[in-house]
C-alpha cells in the first residue's frame, strides 16, 4: 500500500457502535482530525436492542434512540461518520497507518480497532424469525422481560451456565441444554447452577430447531444426539451461548489476538502495535456491555491523543 491519495487523518476508528462513537466524541473534542469508519449505521448492537435499561442515565430510551444521540454528540464535536463502508485492507506496520475501503483510503497517525464481536448463531430453523421474539443472546439485556416465565439456555461454557443463573433472577426454570455431558464452565460456576433448584440440565441433547406461535416462543425441538430421540420441549425463550466471534479477520496477522480471535490490549487499549489501539467487544473482555464499550472507547481515544501529541514533541 503507497500513502497517495489517502485522505489524511489524526485519528481513523474503525466500527460505529458505542465503542467507536466514544472514541470519536472523546477524539472530536480533544481536536483531534477524526474520522468512523462504520460498515452499516451507527448504533451497533444497540440498534437490535429494543430497550436499554442498563445502560447509565438513559432509562426509557431504546438502543436505536441511544445510538443516535451518541452519533449526533459525536458529530457536534466535528467528528466524521461515514456509513455502509466496507474496508478492503490495513496496513499499521508503518508509523503512518494507512486503511482502504470501498468510500476511499484514510491515512491516520492512530486506529482505533472498534469492530465488535457477533454472537455465534445456532443456525437452525426459527432462530432468525424469533430473534427478539424469545430468542435472545443477551440475558443482562432481556432477562427481565421473562419474569415468572420457563426459559431454555443453549450451550454449556462460562456464558451459558453463568447467564442461565442469572436468569434464574427472573424466570421460574430454566433448563440448560447442553451438547455433552458436561460443561466446559468453571467449576465455581457449575457448583452455583447445581445448587440452584430453578436449574436443570438437559445433557447431550442439541436443539434443532425453535418454534413459536408468529408473536413469540412456544416450542423447541430437542434431540438427544446419543439416541437420536426428538422431542419437543415448551418454553416462553432461548438464550443462545454458543460462543462469540470478533469481527476481527482483516487484522489477523496485524495485532496481537487470542486463539478465539479477541485483540489482546492493555488497560490503557494498547495493541501490541504501536499507535493502534482497540476497544469495545472486539478485545478480550470480562463484560460486554454498552457502557464498558464506550468505557474503552473514551479511554483509547484519551491515550491515543497523549501518543499523537508525544509524536509531535518527537518531529
Ligand atoms: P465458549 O467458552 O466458547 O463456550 C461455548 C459453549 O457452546 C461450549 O460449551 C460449546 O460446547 C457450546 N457450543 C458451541 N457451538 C455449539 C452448537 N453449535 N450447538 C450447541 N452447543 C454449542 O463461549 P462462552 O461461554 O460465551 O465464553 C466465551 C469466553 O468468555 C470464554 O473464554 C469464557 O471463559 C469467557 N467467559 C468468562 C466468564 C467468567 O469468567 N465469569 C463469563 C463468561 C464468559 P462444547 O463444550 O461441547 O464445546
Amino acid at each position: 500500500m503507497t500513502s497517495s491519495s489517502y485522505k489524511e487523518y489524526d485519528i481513523v476508528i474503525i466500527g460505529g457502535g458505542p465503542a467507536g462513537l466514544a472514541a470519536g466524541l472523546y477524539a472530536s473534542r480533544g481536536n483531534m482530525k477524526t474520522v468512523i469508519l462504520e460498515k452499516l449505521i451507527p448504533g451497533g448492537q444497540l440498534n437490535n436492542t429494543q430497550d436499554v435499561e442498563n445502560y447509565p442515565g438513559m432509562d426509557h430510551m431504546t438502543g436505536p434512540q441511544i445510538a443516535q444521540a451518541m452519533e449526533e454528540q459525536t458529530k457536534r464535536f466535528g467528528c466524521e461518520i461515514i456509513n455502509n463502508c466496507n474496508l478492503t485492507n490495513v496496513d499499521l506496520s508503518t508509523e503512518k497507518k494507512l486503511v482502504q475501503s470501498d468510500k476511499g483510503n484514510f491515512s491516520a497517525k492512530v486506529v482505533i480497532i472498534a469492530t465488535g464481536s457477533e454472537y455465534r448463531k445456532l443456525n437452525v430453523p426459527g432462530e432468525k424469525e424469533y430473534s427478539g421474539k424469545g430468542v435472545s443472546y443477551c440475558a443482562v439485556c432481556d432477562g427481565a422481560f421473562f419474569k415468572e416465565k420457563e426459559l431454555i439456555v443453549v450451550g454449556g461454557g462460562d456464558s451459558a451456565v453463568e447467564e442461565g443463573t442469572f436468569l434464574t433472577k427472573f424466570a421460574n426454570k430454566v433448563t440448560i441444554v447442553h451438547r455433552r455431558d458436561k460443561f466446559r464452565a468453571e467449576k465455581i460456576i457449575q457448583d452455583r447452577a447445581f445448587k440452584n433448584p430453578k436449574i436443570s440440565v438437559i445433557w447431550n441433547t442439541v436443539v434443532p430447531e425453535i418454534r413459536g406461535n408468529g408473536n413469540g416462543v412456544t416450542t423447541v425441538k430437542l434431540k438427544n444426539i446419543q439416541t437420536n430421540e426428538e422431542k419437543d420441549f415448551s418454553c416462553d425463550g432461548v438464550f443462545i451461548y454458543v460462543g462469540l466471534d470478533p469481527n476481527t479477520l482483516l487484522f489477523k496477522n496485524k495485532v496481537k489476538m487470542d486463539e478465539g480471535g479477541k485483540i489482546i490490549t492493555n488497560e490503557k487499549m494498547e495493541t501490541n502495535v504501536l499507535g493502534v489501539y482497540a476497544a469495545g467487544d472486539v478485545r478480550e473482555t470480562p463484560l460486554k456491555q454498552a457502557v464498558t464499550a464506550a468505557s474503552d472507547g473514551s479511554l483509547a481515544a484519551t491515550m491515543a491523543i497523549n501518543y499523537i501529541e508525544s509524536l509531535e514533541d518527537k518531529h
